[in-house]
């Protein structure tokens, strides 16, 4: 048994999802002519009540199209300095829209509009970047899965109208915020101009995002899609997944973060922890006393076939997710209490 708890990333379908994905009726999807995939783009733009919906292989290739049709060459985007955008999508903001992020130093990963007031250009100082876009992660994956305050996030909408700047939300986690939070999709189509979705973090899908947004805006993602070479074929054996999460792995995110927030309760007992931040939902970030025995930590939860992952700057990762069982769970909370550094 491996207790592999590096990522949400690591499940793999159960066989009700592996039966749904055999069953998929399917077709070319670079016509349009997969049910599968056609089906679940319209499930999710109607969710969100949204127009228009676009299915993606990756989550990074949803956000960089979202970005590329919000922006021109030399724009800027406004983020966080903890974004998945500018950390962990290989410098594709520069790459593909040659574009340049104005970094906010929020707080776990989320900022105020005060903020981003602060951060935008005045578009007639032509000698900064034009500002184009402000973009927020919800759940703020290295802010701990945090959730943005909604009320913060309708006053960051409201600058943005002001000034004339895009909107895009990287919801990678958006289904732990809406559980967590009990909010709707709906909420957050209202207020956002695109929204990306993966349906292979908390919902269980081997693969799979979805950029969702207003009709103008999206008229251009299939082929910037194209471009990036995420046109792809008979893919309604990927979606159906994705229709089989939204049925069956929707609401059992709770338990996720219940065990999350469990697993952080025992951490801050511990006397060689130094922080642990708070859990809202299904990640646990937290830090020991001494940087220097992080890997003294991480060889011996090896050795009891548990494994999380290092963030960098002393911080360390838990996440949860539908392949940690309650057995796990307990053997985990079990190695903890008699853990000895
Ligand atoms: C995982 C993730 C993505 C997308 O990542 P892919 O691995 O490309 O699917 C985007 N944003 C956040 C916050 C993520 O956690």
């Amino acid at each position: 048994m491996i207790i592999d708890l590096r990522s949400d990333t690591v499940t793999k379908p159960t066989q009700g999802m592996l039966d749904a994905m055999m069953q998929a009726k399917v077709g070319d999807d670079v016509y349009k002519e997969d049910p599968t995939v056609n089906a679940l783009e319209e499930r999710l733009a109607k969710m969100f009540g949204k127009p228009k919906a676009l299915f993606f292989p990756t989550g990074t290739m949803a956000n960089q199209t979202a970005i590329k049709l919000h922006t021109n060459p030399g724009d800027q985007v406004i983020c966080d300095k903890d974004a998945h955008i500018y950390n962990y999508e290989g410098g594709g903001v520069s790459f593909n829209s040659g574009v340049s992020c104005k970094l906010i130093d929020g707080h776990r990963g989320m900022f105020t509009a005060e903020q981003v007031i602060e951060a935008i250009n005045p578009p007639d100082f032509y000698h900064s970047p034009l500002t184009a876009l402000v973009e927020v992660e919800n759940t703020a994956n290295r802010g701990g899965g945090s959730c943005w305050d909604f009320e913060e996030l309708k006053k960051v909408r409201a600058v943005c109208d002001t000034n004339n700047l895009g909107y895009h939300l990287d919801g990678a986690r958006i289904w732990n915020a809406l559980v967590a939070k009990k909010e709707t999709a709906k909420d957050y189509g209202q207020l956002f101009d695109t929204i990306s979705v993966c349906l292979s973090k908390g919902l269980g899908c081997p693969i799979g995002s979805v950029l969702i947004g207003d009709e103008a805006i999206m008229q251009n993602a299939i082929r910037i899609r194209k471009i990036l070479g995420g046109g792809m074929r008979q893919v309604g054996y990927l979606a159906a997944a994705g229709l089989y999460a939204l049925d069956n792995h929707l609401d059992r995110l709770a338990e996720d973060h219940k065990k999350a927030k469990e697993i952080s309760q025992v951490l801050c007992d511990l006397s060689f922890i130094k922080k642990v931040e708070p859990v809202e939902t299904n990640i646990v970030i937290f830090e020991l006393q001494q940087k220097t025995d992080e890997s003294k930590f991480l060889r011996s939860l090896d050795d009891k076939n548990i494994r999380l992952s290092s963030m960098g700057q002393g911080k360390l990762r838990i996440v949860t997710h539908l392949d940690f069982t309650d057995y796990m769970h307990d053997y985990l909370l079990s190695a903890l209490k008699a853990f000895k550094l």
